[in-house]
């Protein structure tokens, strides 16, 4: 009975209407919720400053546990005269609430802007505190983002973060963006200027990168990282195409969703991985062979054996990698 009455509270939040900011300013239900159900706080994690005005938070590991507290990418904020812009929340309104307290280190200045990178939970679950500290915040992301989550996104995202962090999210309500991105956004906050870029499906239909003009530095949310994980929803060839227009913006520094902030060598990288696999796969598939006879020729290729064997993930799940480049390879010859 408990579990249901929380269930169709969550969902009244969820499916209510387009007011979710509105729930912040606490219905009477509401209230019951935050204050009889709440998972526990996430402990402080310092910032690390990239650039005059970049900083990004470190994730507490590579995938959600309980001992993590869901914490597995890097939240990132870019304090400007105009404010404070927040891209990626984390994956639950604890997450949320511990990134305000870490920008509260560094300025006073509220947070006036939030930027979801894509739809993946660890990238918008913790939108629900930076609502609640400031009703007038703006939350914006690719209109791909909104569709997923008002459709089975919202729930999935919530209920897959419950499991993996034995429920430490309790609390969290979905909290969709309602500011539209398709790329190409310039948005002047007072000398610092921030770029959204949309380059088509890479590690999913709806990513943005951030690029910081003024400090060469660009947030790629999960478009590239050292950690292999999640290309269910991506492209091979979107990803290596993407990854190209990103080595031609004149930046230096690359924060990703996951992993630490790097130069240049982070995108060639990554570019590198994606080839690999994908050529590899494409000239295997020719040759007649199935997805786990390709595997060991993949793995003897040098930059897998040198780099991407480094990478975490690297033994469960490149697997699942070829499997999807197969399927994508399949596909492009229709
Ligand atoms: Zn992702």
């Amino acid at each position: 009975m408990e579990q249901m009455s929380r269930r169709n509270l969550l969902k009244k939040t969820l499916w209510g209407s387009a007011s979710l900011v509105g729930l912040s300013a606490m219905t009477p239900l509401y209230v019951h919720a935050s204050m009889e159900f709440k998972g526990p706080k996430v402990p402080d994690v310092d910032a690390v400053k990239v650039s005059d005005h970049c900083y990004y938070i470190p994730a507490l590991g590579s995938s959600p546990s309980p001992e993590n507290y869901g914490m597995f990418s890097n939240p990132g904020f870019v304090v400007t005269p105009k404010g404070v812009v927040v891209i990626d929340t984390g994956s639950s309104v604890q997450i949320g609430e511990m990134i305000l307290r870490q920008i509260k280190k560094v300025t006073d200045k509220p947070v006036v802007m939030v930027i979801n990178t894509h739809y993946h939970g660890d990238h918008w679950l913790g939108n629900h505190a930076f609502v609640a500290a400031n009703q007038d915040v703006k939350l914006y992301s690719h209109e791909a983002v909104q569709k997923v989550l008002k459709t089975d996104g919202g729930k999935f995202w919530f209920d897959f973060m419950q499991r993996n962090t034995d429920n430490k999210i309790t609390g969290t309500v979905v909290t969709i963006p309602n500011q539209t991105l398709k790329g190409g956004e310039v948005f002047g906050m007072g000398g610092v200027t921030l770029k959204v870029h949309h380059f088509g499906r890479m590690h999913t239909e709806s990513d943005v990168a951030v690029e910081v003009v003024e400090d060469k530095t660009i947030y790629m949310g999960d478009m590239v990282m050292r950690r292999i994980a999640n290309m269910e929803d991506g492209s091979y060839k979107g990803t290596i195409a993407g990854l190209d227009s990103v080595l031609s913006l004149p930046v230096n520094q690359y924060i990703p969703g996951h992993g630490k902030h790097e130069g240049k060598q982070l995108i060639l990288d990554g570019k590198e991985f994606m080839e690999t696999i994908y050529k590899n796969t494409a000239k295997y598939y020719d040759e007649g062979l199935s997805d786990f006879e390709m595997k060991p020729k993949i793995m003897v290729e040098p930059f897998m054996k040198n780099v991407a064997s480094q990478w975490s993930g690297y033994q469960s799940t490149l697997g699942k990698f070829i499997v999807v480049a197969i399927k994508e390879y399949e596909q492009s010859m229709f």
